[in-house]
């Protein structure tokens, strides 16, 4: 039997390997049409940045060593031109001679990756993707050549593009973000976006959205609101699609999102081919609908999986995909797993909101921080629809208990009932997972009801009052107009000094907050707590003010 592999990086030498260790007669042949294999795409960003030192530690293997362990046959340079299914056949062409030759298959497995979007139209301006080690090779050149002063613009604000910011802010580029959208890191609902704005606004980016490039000349681009930005270089991440142009012309079924259609043991309409990586489409965790998520640990499962298909050991379907993902920029950690609310409002699904600000370990223990959380619950049946933290220290683990929660079926309220580990020094006697929880428990049952951030205005408008139940110092130092100053403390002798109008209570984020709901509405008052309190509000607002901005560039160009 043959088997031949499209493709040597995550999902293609993820099924290899495992193709090996459960099948040694096979004939296993990998074909990449790039210079390495089996390379640590994800590290590519850190050695522009010099934290990855040394090239040779992304090389994770070479042919030799692969053919030496697992006896695979990996040709790198060599790009499949053209896919026949019906003879099982591929037409395969040496990128070193030029030479094209076919190849017969019994099994063949796509694993061609994704392609960055066609972006940045910038004639005669270095212009490079992040996406190999080649092009790392390329953008280390071009900063080599002009030194400490680079200007550097890149071009889209998501994971990859925020990693290249990190970096080339380490080898002390002058940056500007460009981004399309109205706001960076387009996965995060708004207010969760707006602090890493400013933390990237804080370090120097020149930070531009609602606008894009569209041309270049020397040694400036272009932007669609008129904008001329110098640039030695850009670095195009304004995202991918699935490479699935082989699939396609071989008859394959592409579905709708664009990706390869396949089943939950990774088969393609065509029995003998199989598919898995960024090319591919998934089944989406919340609504079981297509979906495409372009993560590595999605990929090296779906590989391991197909190559039990192909060897014939499955026995297990593919679950459906969470997007659980993870970034590090400029010392925040953003984390997200599921839908975020801009889709749930979009897709009309019913839906509550969940804002914590909690430490990432007890107060008292010496270095504990805070970090912003959103969770997303369906009413009906309590259901975690997705959740978004952006902190420092413990935002990996947080997201991570959540991912496992949903992949569970716990519902929201479930959260508080999980056993974490506790010691001051890594977590609190209520882990900020379990928090969420009783948070979500009180929605559920009604016990505090709360409003968010963008619904203030409108409640204040009709007649609501606002009580700030922070310390008066605390109010001093910046309150949301209009509030009344009332320490929760002092509430329950004053609580008769409030008018009888519906109350929105706040405190700093929203458990004091809590309390005073708790009280007030036992004593007879009509009150809703403002979910995630100031630091949510504030973090809407100052996402408001940056569309606002990103608006005003894009009525610019009109
Ligand atoms: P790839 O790993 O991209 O491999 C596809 C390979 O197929 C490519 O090498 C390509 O050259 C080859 N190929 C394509 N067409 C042909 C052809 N016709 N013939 C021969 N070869 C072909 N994911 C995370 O989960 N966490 C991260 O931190 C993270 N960071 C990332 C950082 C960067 C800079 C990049 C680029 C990606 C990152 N990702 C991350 C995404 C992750 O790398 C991908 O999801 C994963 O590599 C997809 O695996 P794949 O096998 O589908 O495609």
């Amino acid at each position: 039997m043959k088997t031949i592999i499209i493709g040597g990086v995550a999902g293609g030498m993820s099924a290899a390997t495992r193709l090996r260790r459960l099948d040694e007669q096979r004939e296993i042949v990998v074909y990449e049409r790039g210079s390495h294999v089996s390379f640590a795409n994800c590290g590519l960003p850190y050695h522009v940045g010099g934290v990855i030192a040394e090239r040779s530690s992304l090389l994770l293997q070479t042919p030799e060593t692969l053919a030496a362990r697992f006896a695979l046959d990996v040709r790198v340079r060599h790009e499949v031109m053209a896919i026949d299914a019906a003879a099982k056949t591929v037409i395969v062409r040496d990128l070193t001679t030029g030479a094209t030759s076919t190849e017969t298959y019994d099994d063949l497995l796509l694993a061609a990756g994704a392609t960055a979007q066609a972006g940045a139209t910038s004639p005669g301006m270095p212009t490079h993707t992040l996406r190999s080690v080649d092009d790392v090779d390329h953008i280390n050149a071009v900063l080599g050549q002009s030194g400490a002063s680079a200007h550097v613009v890149v071009v889209g604000a998501g994971f990859i593009g925020l990693e290249a910011v990190e970096n080339l802010l380490a080898r002390q580029a002058t940056v500007t973000l460009v981004q399309r959208g109205n706001q960076v890191l387009s996965p995060l609902d708004p207010e969760m976006a707006g602090p890493i704005q400013q933390a990237l606004e804080t370090a120097g980016v020149d930070v531009r959205t609602g606008t894009t490039i569209v041309g270049a000349s020397a040694g400036f681009v272009i932007l669609s609101d008129g904008a001329r930005v110098r640039a030695d270089l850009v670095i195009e991440a304004s995202g991918v699609r699935p490479e699935a142009s082989l699939a396609r012309s071989a008859g394959l079924r592409i579905g709708p999102t664009g990706g390869i259609a396949v089943d939950a043991r990774q088969r393609t309409s065509d029995p003998s081919i199989w598919a898995v990586g960024d090319g591919v489409e998934k089944v989406d965790h919340i609504d079981a609908e297509p979906t495409l998520v372009t993560m590595a640990g999605l990929a090296n499962r779906h590989g391991r999986a197909a190559a039990d298909a192909i060897a014939g050991t499955a026995t297990t379907d593919a679950a459906p995909a969470l997007g659980t993902s993870i970034l590090g920029v400029l010392g925040l950690t953003v984390a997200l797993v599921g839908w975020n609310e801009k889709r749930l409002q979009a897709a009309g699904r019913p839906h509550r909101v969940v804002h914590t600000h909690p430490s990432s370990h007890a107060g008292y223990y010496p270095g504990a921080q805070q970090m912003a959380m959103k969770l997303l619950v369906e009413p009906e049946t309590d259901a975690i629809l997705g959740a978004q933290i952006v902190g420092r220290d413990g935002v990996d683990k947080r997201i991570d208990v959540i991912a496992v929660a949903m992949t569970a079926g716990l519902t929201a309220s479930g959260l508080s009932r999980l056993e974490l580990a506790y010691a001051p020094q890594y977590a609190s006697a209520k882990d900020p997972v379990n928090l969420l929880g009783y948070v979500a428990e009180n929605a559920k049952t009604g016990s505090t009801r709360s409003l968010q951030w963008h619904e203030l205005e409108a409640a204040m408008a009709t007649g609501a009052v606002l009580v700030d139940v922070r310390s008066s110092a605390e109010y001093q130092t910046g309150s949301i107009p209009g509030a009344l100053n009332l320490p929760l403390d002092e509430l329950r002798e004053r609580h008769t000094e409030l008018p009888d109008a519906p109350i929105v209570v706040h405190c700093q984020v929203g458990q004091r907050g809590h309390t005073a709901a708790r009280l007030l509405s036992q004593l007879g008052h009509d009150v809703r707590n403002l979910d995630g309190g100031w630091l949510t509000w504030s973090a809407g607002l100052l996402a408001a003010a940056n569309r606002a901005d990103s608006a005003s560039r894009v009525s610019a160009i009109r």
